[in-house]
């Protein structure tokens, strides 16, 4: 039996600088055998170990839709990511996943999809924004609504202003505080839902970014009319494991590992340790 531990090794391909302590890591699991099975779903996580430093859970920031390289988007936080950081193109880290449920894509499909992110929060939702819109004619209306603090905290800044020129997006950046040079919208979050015509009914919601952003944008899905099962939030616990073992991502009887990290807010609003 093969030990679900042991990770396999992985290089950096590339690093690709995103703001001073965010960097966007592509990589290439060395084995070629499994390179064609890593099959991923938008919203799930790996385990990423740095020699000796130990293992952290990061989400995969790229789409499945474009396999051979997986790409992390990563803070620099504490042990492994300060390791990885020191790390330089061609490196190799160890890798094991991918873990979690994903956003619930089969019911998204024939459905509009509203993706919500704050800050870093773009990270695991990158993926499923590159899913749907790779498999546009499976999804309704897609609408992007991204903030972050100042223009330079924007991740994936180019590939997002593209989307801007397309039709079949809605794409809605913001800012807190522009500069002279930002062209797009300024304020919190939750003021781009004036741009918008949403039907709850027949949308579903994903929503990812500070905890201060959450409490303002769930109570504007709820006012819109949102069921609280059509809103999808990941939640990050420390986990240690990743596979259910360890008992260290707990809230109430789930597992943030292996029943998450999405849950619908119903779900959330639900458990003990969370509300
Ligand atoms: C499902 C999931 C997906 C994630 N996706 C991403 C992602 O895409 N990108 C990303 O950058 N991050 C992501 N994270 C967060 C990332 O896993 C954490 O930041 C992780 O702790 C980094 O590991 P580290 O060893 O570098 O930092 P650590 O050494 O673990 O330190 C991180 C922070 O936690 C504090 N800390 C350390 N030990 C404890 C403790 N026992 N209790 C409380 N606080 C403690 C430290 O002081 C520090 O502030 C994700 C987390 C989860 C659960």
């Amino acid at each position: 039996m093969t030990n679900p531990y042991l990770p396999h090794l992985a290089k950096i391909i590339r690093i690709i600088p995103q703001m001073n302590d965010v960097r966007l890591f592509q990589i290439r699991l060395e084995d070629e055998g499994m390179r064609n099975n890593f099959n991923h779903r938008p919203g799930q996580f790996v385990m990423i170990s740095v020699l000796g430093t130990g293992e952290a859970p990061i989400s995969i920031s790229s789409s499945p839709t474009r396999p051979w390289i997986i790409e992390l988007c990563i803070r620099k936080a504490g042990k492994v990511t300060d390791a990885l950081f020191r790390l330089k193109e061609n490196a190799v880290i160890g890798l094991r996943g991918p873990y979690g449920n994903g956003y619930f894509i089969e019911k998204i499909k024939g459905n509009n999809l509203l993706i919500i992110a704050g800050g870093i929060g773009m990270a695991p939702l990158r993926s499923l924004l590159w899913y749907s819109l790779d498999n546009r004619d499976d999804f309704k209306d897609i609408i992007l609504m991204y903030g972050t603090k100042t223009p330079d905290e924007m991740l994936f800044k180019d590939e997002l202003f593209s989307l801007l020129d397309r039709e079949d997006i809605k794409c809605l950046l913001t800012v807190d505080k522009g500069t002279d040079t930002w062209k797009a919208n300024i304020g919190f979050v939750p003021k781009l839902f004036d741009s918008v015509n949403l039907s709850p009914a027949t949308t579903y919601a994903a929503i990812c970014g500070p905890p201060i952003m959450y409490q303002f944008v769930l109570q504007k899905l709820i006012e819109c009319g949102f069921s609280k099962d059509r809103i999808m939030m990941s939640l990050e616990r420390r986990m240690q494991c990743g596979i259910g073992k360890c008992l260290h991502c707990s809230v109430g009887h789930k597992y943030t590992c292996t029943d998450g990290p999405i849950f619908t807010y119903w779900d959330v609003m639900n458990m003990q340790e969370v509300v």
